[in-house]
């Protein structure tokens, strides 16, 4: 179980092994930190004699330790994506922690970074339309209207005529940017409450 963007945004903040422990906690409603180590190394354990034999061959993938998902499990507490209930094993008097998924903050975590990322590409277009540039046809220094105004629109550089610069491009690319992440925002949302729902599912 992985979800695009969730995991986009949890490199920037944490590490690749954080991530995939985030991914195995959103498959269950509750699991052990052990649990959680057998799956991230079942892809690397080899399954048929030709895979042994290519294993052998080869590099044997690195494992990934319980001290290291202990690690990601307590950086995503820290953040509030996860959380544990600690119950004592009566056998052997060790407690066992049980990791599930905070669903609410998962999502709350990306409509804020998504929004966020918006918001800038927004107030990068509005500048965009309001500033429009002037600049000769060499393209040295461009000004804005005032400037421009200012110099009589001339080049100071070179006394060519000043123009307005042609920014309909960048301004074409930011308004198709705001779209795209608009409809993934959208995406994102649908795509956790799918999560969601799976999550209602497994016992
Ligand atoms: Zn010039």
């Amino acid at each position: 179980m992985s979800f695009s963007q969730l995991n986009d945004i949890m490199l920037k903040l944490t590490d690749e092994v954080t991530v995939q422990v985030l991914n195995v906690l959103l498959g269950h409603r509750e699991i052990i930190d052990e649990e959680i180590v057998n799956i991230l190394n079942e892809g690397s354990s080899p399954e048929t004699e030709e895979n042994i034999e290519q294993e052998i061959k080869e590099e044997p993938a690195p494992r990934i330790a319980l001290k290291e998902v202990r690690k990601s499990l307590y950086k995503l507490n820290e953040r509030s994506l996860a959380r544990y209930r600690r119950v004592r094993d009566r056998e052997t008097g060790y407690f066992v922690y049980y990791w599930s998924p905070i669903w609410e903050r998962i999502r709350d975590l990306i409509v804020r970074r998504r929004k966020s990322s918006l918001k800038k590409l927004r107030q990068r277009l509005d500048y965009e339309e309001r500033n429009l540039l002037y600049v000769c046809a060499s393209g040295h220094n461009p000004v804005t209207f005032s400037d421009a105004f200012e110099l009589g629109f001339i080049c100071t550089t070179c006394g060519e005529e000043l123009s307005q610069k042609e920014n309909a491009q960048t301004i074409h690319f930011l308004k198709e940017k705001i779209q795209e992440l608009e409809k993934e925002l959208k995406t994102g949302l649908d795509e956790l409450d799918g999560l969601v729902e799976l999550q209602e599912k497994v016992k």
